[in-house]
């Protein structure tokens, strides 16, 4: 029922929510708990990638474990959607609330609760920022391992409920490897204590896993206990020219084996991908003279007080340069010269962007079957639109490439953007074809839900649904999102 609401010291606002609710929420959160203010909200509806709008008229903002559960609970009680929101970085438009339903954000529940330097544990509130997190544990001369590019604007609980992945998974694994113990908030309003910092727990079901990656459609996370590891006091980075993609199969071999494990990244780019960072990223410098059809990062690290890195990573390289697997190679000698080659790593997807209209595929297949993605679905892209210009880069030792695509350059944008599903039917059918997945790191949140049901086995879905059904019978959490439930 449509209603207006004043809140205190406001003028008149004009909402779809039931204005009981409204009320009852605002009374548990206070006047800095909540807003309807438009660009308040602004902020909140937009999406990433502009594919969805997001319609929210109501952001609340808990300050704590307890106002999560009241608000869960008197949206349940009425029959109201609650869409979790984080840092809103997510590519899935996982985060998007339709009209009538309320965002709950958990920004205000930003704290470090305990850092444990003997249980290697750090136990933070929801809504902290993953940067800050990295940085708590390094004030303890500890690492957090999650890296990736939103790492400033990102909440840990953000990045549990899409199990993120990053630069560091080859070494480290993905969030759901990271994460010892959660608290819940459940779609009545229930909260599940699962704070726990043991490393072995076989008492039933892994409750904690089934929330990991669950893109907030079974429950609201609000506290962790995260695993911390020891600082690296050393690394290296090089930059290498590759004759073709299997080499670069065989260099990650070859570096794994000589370093003893310790690649801590190991990433792939195309000439064009690197030569585009070069010509739209400011202050970017190309690291090689010599050209090549691939490029790769590697950087290694060490905790040990002593280690002579680059010496290790030269072996690599000679022994590399002997076996035909790479052209040239170069050590990064200072910071600067590290922090150019990250620049140009990172600074892909918005050089694409600065180059025109692209279309993207977030997929993954087993390590060896890369090469065999990434012809096949060059040529299938070759056939479908000529003149496109494949774009692929990504975590090559996890098996996950960003499967990008340019415009042709004399493509008008919207044309080229005209392809989007059919291309992704073709990337998606190679995926498949090969034992892979749709989705690697970036969940599927509203944009992949039809792809998933075409891909998945039907005894997944149909498991997918009666967990939801236990869960969430009343279609309270984050609805649309993941599953189409009804
Ligand atoms: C520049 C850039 C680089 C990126 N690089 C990577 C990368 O390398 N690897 C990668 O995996 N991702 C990457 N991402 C995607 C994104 O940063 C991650 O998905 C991140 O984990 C999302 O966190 P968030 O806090 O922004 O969540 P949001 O975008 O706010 O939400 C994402 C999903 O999580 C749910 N959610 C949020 N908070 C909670 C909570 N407390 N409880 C329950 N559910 C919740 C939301 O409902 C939504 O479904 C990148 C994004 C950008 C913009």
């Amino acid at each position: 029922m449509p209603s207006t609401v004043t809140p205190a010291g406001s003028s008149t606002i004009a909402t779809n929510l039931p204005a009981r609710l409204v009320a009852e929420l605002q009374a548990v959160l206070g006047p800095r708990g909540w807003s309807m203010e438009q660009d308040v909200l602004a902020k909140h509806n937009r999406e990433a990638r502009n594919k969805f709008t997001g319609m929210a008229e109501l952001v609340l903002y808990p300050a704590n474990t307890g106002e999560v559960a009241q608000c869960a609970r008197l949206c349940h009680e009425a029959g109201i959607a609650l869409v979790p929101q984080g840092g809103n970085t997510g590519r899935c438009g996982g985060a998007v609330a339709d009209p009538g339903q309320i965002l709950i954000n958990l920004a205000r529940m930003d704290k470090i609760l305990e850092t444990d330097a003997r249980d290697f544990t750090m136990t933070v509130q929801a809504g902290a920022i993953l940067h800050h997190i990295q940085q708590a544990a390094e004030d303890h001369d500890l690492l957090f391992p999650l890296s990736l590019g939103a790492q400033g604007s990102c909440q840990i609980g953000g990045n549990i409920a899409t199990n993120a992945g990053g630069l560091n998974v080859i070494r480290y694994g993905n969030t759901r490897d990271l994460v010892l113990g959660l608290e819940v908030v459940l779609a009545d309003g229930t909260v599940w204590n699962g704070l726990s910092k043991l490393r072995k727990d076989n008492t039933g079901y892994d409750l904690r896993d089934m929330f990991i990656g669950a893109e907030g459609t079974l429950g609201i996370i609000t506290a962790c206990t995260l695993k911390l590891f020891p600082r690296p006091r050393h690394l290296a980075t090089a930059w290498v020219a590759l004759p073709g993609i299997e080499a670069a199969l065989d260099l990650l071999a070859l570096a794994r084996r000589e370093t003893g494990d310790a690649i801590a990244a190991f990433e792939l780019m195309s000439q064009f991908a690197q030569d585009l960072c070069i010509s739209h990223i400011q202050n970017c410098i190309t690291p090689l003279e010599t050209r090549a059809p691939w490029y790769a990062m590697i950087e290694i690290t060490s905790s040990r007080p002593r280690d002579d890195l680059a010496s290790v990573l030269e072996g690599v390289l000679e022994r590399a340069l002997e076996g035909g697997f790479i052209l040239d190679g170069t050590i990064a000698q200072s910071e600067k010269q590290r922090a150019n080659l990250w620049a140009i790593r990172e600074g892909i997807p918005e050089a694409q962007t600065l180059e025109g209209g692209s279309i993207k595929h977030d997929v993954s297949v087993p390590v060896s079957a890369v090469p065999a993605l990434i012809e096949q679905g060059i040529k299938q892209a070759q056939k479908r639109i000529p003149g496109i210009r494949p774009c692929p880069f990504g975590h090559v030792g996890d098996g996950n490439i960003h499967f990008n695509f340019s415009q042709p350059e004399n493509m008008p944008k919207a044309e080229f953007l005209a392809h989007w599903e059919d291309l992704n039917r073709d990337i998606h059918d190679i995926v498949a074809g090969l034992g892979g997945s749709i989705s690697a790191e970036h969940g599927i949140g509203r944009l992949k839900v039809d792809e998933l049901v075409h891909y998945a086995d039907p005894a997944k879905i149909k498991l997918l649904a009666a967990i939801k059904q236990a869960l969430d019978p009343q279609n309270t959490l984050n609805p649309g999102k993941v599953i189409n439930h009804k």
